[in-house]
């Protein structure tokens, strides 16, 4: 045994694995992490001598979940959409909106303006405030740069992020998230002269850990999307889609259709897309935090994607525009009071689900051998996450071990 074992008792742990108990709870647990890995976990009473023996860190009767995941974010991001968010408020109309800048296409100006110092430096605060609340894994996709250079450059980026912060960072091109301006009226041609070419570069850089895209009447076709994933099998790199937001165009089948890791929002997702998610594996990521800034009332498939055992993640999407939100805990609440997820669905969805919606096994669920990124709060029962609204109740975040 070596020295840098550490030994947590006096604790309660929802391990979050698939048992009998819900949430994987046991209490009066104990939590042994050893190389950055947890070496063993289960009642104290059942602790190994070896371990029992050593100097143990009182956790006060605190819970222990599994480090959270935010497995859908577009953090990193040029300038803001404050000023447009009050212009609606103050009774402009959309077209106002847009003939002053605002929409996409002013974060897509921002963001190509902003060198990779000035994203990294922005989007920090919001980092920040995601491991204040026990964030370990943090999905950040490109998107808002729509030309080569950008769209290389927020990827850079997001990985120096995870250079400068304790956190894990995965990286999804989203090169296929909106026709930029200069080529309105021509998707196609920008599929082909910008988005592919982009791709392949970031991928030569090793930029790129998934592929993205925007199936939506505003955004890209099935076909254009499926161009994109065809690019992205040859590259062998994964692929998720944003589909069925504000209308049903089967993004979620062609997804599926690939193997996609996830499909993202499907407020209007049906039976038969729900269908070929649950055979292909592909995660539904349900993004709560849009649908309300958005004010939606199309509500995504819950009681479909129970019924065909679709693993439900959650994450904050959080981006200028549609979902200025970084905070899981919220996302949480939103998914319960707003679609009637249940708490232990809601944490499943922030943890073991966030993981497999990143195709990732060594983390979600607190289990022998997985890396030991843990979240100990102040709350006597799991339930008490998804419950409070605006209330942090972490007590600490250890990352990989390190508290
Ligand atoms: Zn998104």
């Amino acid at each position: 045994m070596t020295d840098n074992t550490q030994v947590y008792t006096d604790l309660t742990v929802a391990t979050m694995e698939v048992s009998d108990t819900a949430y994987g709870l046991i209490e009066d647990a104990a939590i042994v992490v050893s190389k950055g890995k947890v070496a063993w976990t289960g009642p104290k009473a059942d602790l190994p001598q070896d371990y029992s023996a050593q100097t143990q860190i009182s956790l006060g009767g605190r819970l222990v979940t599994p480090g959270l995941i935010d497995c859908h974010t577009h953090i990193v991001h040029g300038g803001d959409r404050a000023v447009e968010f009050e212009m609606r408020l103050n009774g402009a109309s959309y077209e106002e909106v847009a003939r002053a800048g605002g929409g996409i296409v002013s974060t897509v100006t921002a963001t190509r303006a902003a060198t990779e110092e000035a994203l990294i430096a922005s989007a920090l605060p919001r980092v920040d405030a995601m491991l204040a609340e026990g964030t370990c894994v943090l999905e950040i996709k490109s998107g808002y740069g729509l030309d080569q250079d950008t769209e290389l450059r927020m990827l850079r980026a997001a990985r120096a992020i995870a250079q400068t912060r304790p956190v894990r960072v995965t990286t999804s091109f989203l090169g296929a998230h909106a026709v930029p301006a200069e080529f309105t009226g021509g998707a196609d041609a920008y599929i082909d002269t910008v988005c592919i070419p982009a791709l392949r570069a970031a991928h030569a850089e090793g930029l790129v850990d998934a592929v993205d895209g925007f199936c939506e009447g505003i955004a890209f076709q099935p076909e254009q999307i499926a161009r994109v994933f065809d690019v992205a099998r040859e590259l062998g790199l994964p692929v998720k889609l944003h589909a069925e937001q504000l209308s049903n165009l089967g993004g979620a089948k062609l997804a599926a259709s690939y193997g996609a890791m996830s499909a993202d929002h499907i407020e209007y997702l049906d039976e038969d897309g729900v269908a070929a998610m649950a055979e292909a594996g592909t995660v539904a990521v349900v993004l709560p935090g849009a649908f309300y800034t958005l004010r939606e009332t199309q509500m995504p498939p819950i009681a479909a994607l129970r019924k065909h055992g679709v693993p439900m993640a959650l994450a904050t999407d959080c981006n200028p525009g549609s979902s200025p939100m970084t905070s899981l805990l919220l996302t949480m609440n939103m998914a319960c009071t707003l679609f009637r997820m249940t708490p232990e669905e809601a944490l499943a969805g922030v943890t073991r689900h966030a993981a497999a919606a990143l195709r990732l096994d060594d983390c979600g669920r607190v289990a022998t051998d997985l890396r030991a990124d843990l979240a100990v709060w102040n709350v006597s029962h799991p339930a008490e996450l998804a419950y409070r609204i605006g209330f942090n109740p972490l007590h600490s975040r250890i990352f990989g071990g390190q508290s």
